[in-house]
């Protein structure tokens, strides 16, 4: 009863460049064939020597990554989300760094994804998940009790059986409201969603838990199902904001999803701020929230108390 459309992603290894024997052959294929499914599949790429490099530099981060989750080289940094009409603190983003041992950083656009194919994210996203509610807890003991910190959850998590009992037992064991925690979704995430996966939306929900969607405007979402996902929050993409310099420039992008969340009741916040006339611009049009280097980049958690403690104000928009 269904139409069945098949593509194919075909990776070329030529004897004797690219291999002696039928086994190095294969594997260079192999390689090729990745690629040709990176670059968007339903495509032939021909291995390369850069790509062969490439896979190599793969392989060693998985190698590292195991290594990093066991002695735990991870920690978390947080960026606050600044309410625009009154300028105060009223969210945090946590976000993961990895550290190497030997001195220096993995950035997580780098090690992410190669976490995602490799099945490795569950074992992050759940350390992250638990260090951020500890957090999470102590900076409501400290009396910031409205405080939301987002959390983001990548894709891969959603094909976890156990996430629901995961996220639950995580808010009691950490002693965690689930109110102070939303989970970020990024939009191409949610773009082939299944009615499964929906419905775990809903429960996620049900806990009480809020949900946003991250970098909003970089996929094709389908707005008709959008309507029906339990969300709280939009995040209008950086790439977006970057493309308001001055305070006179259009922005049609940033001035449709602003008003698309309005119309959905949503809550819409801007991410990658860096300036003054962008903060005007959002502050003109009604954004709710903004987050970016303009007030802070991402710091400690000692930093965010003292931050929050001291009323750190957002310098004030160019009018
Ligand atoms: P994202 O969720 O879109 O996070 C926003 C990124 O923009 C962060 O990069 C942040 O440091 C950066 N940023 C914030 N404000 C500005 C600004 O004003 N200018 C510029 N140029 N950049 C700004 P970061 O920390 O390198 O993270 C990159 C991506 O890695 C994140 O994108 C997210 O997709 C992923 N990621 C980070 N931490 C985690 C995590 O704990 N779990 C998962 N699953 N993914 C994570
Ligand atoms: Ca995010
Ligand atoms: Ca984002």
């Amino acid at each position: 009863q269904h139409e069945l459309i098949n593509t194919c992603s075909i990776g070329i290894a030529v004897y004797p460049d690219d291999g002696s024997n039928a086994e190095v052959l294969i594997k260079n294929a192999d390689i090729a064939m990745y690629r040709a499914k990176e670059v968007g599949r339903n495509n032939y790429q021909f291995f390369t020597q850069t790509l062969n490099e490439k896979a190599a530099k793969r392989m060693q981060v998985i190698s590292q990554l195991r290594t990093a989750i066991e002695q735990e080289q991870f920690h978390l940094v947080y960026q606050p989300k600044i309410e625009v009409s009154t300028g105060k603190i009223v969210g945090l983003e946590t976000l993961i760094r990895w550290r190497l041992p030997e001195g220096g950083f993995i950035p997580p656009a780098e090690f992410i994804p190669i976490a995602e194919e490799s099945g490795l994210i569950n074992a992050i996203d759940e350390w992250v998940l638990k260090k951020a509610c500890l957090q999470t807890a102590i900076w409501f003991k400290y009396g910031f009790k409205s405080l939301l910190v987002s959390i983001n959850l990548s894709a891969k998590q959603f094909e976890q059986p156990n996430l629901i009992a995961n996220l639950q037992s995580t808010l009691i064991e950490t002693g965690t409201k689930a109110s102070s925690i939303e989970l970020e979704l990024t939009e191409t995430a949610l773009m082939d969603i299944s009615d499964k996966t929906i419905k775990l939306l809903h429960d996620i929900k049900s806990l009480g838990v809020a949900l946003s969607i991250d970098d909003f405007g970089t996929g094709y979402s389908n707005l008709s199902y959008l309507h029906n996902l339990p969300m709280q929050t939009l995040k209008i993409d950086k790439a977006f904001i970057d493309t308001i310099t001055l305070k006179t420039d259009k922005s049609p992008i940033v001035d449709t999803i602003i008003s698309l969340s309005k119309n959905m009741g949503l809550k819409v916040i801007a991410e990658g701020v860096e300036t003054a006339e962008q903060l005007a611009y959002l502050k003109a049009r009604g954004c709710d929230e903004i987050q970016g280097y303009y007030f802070s980049k991402p710091v400690s958690a000692d930093e965010i108390t003292a931050m929050l403690q001291s009323g750190k104000p957002l310098p004030a928009a160019k009018n």
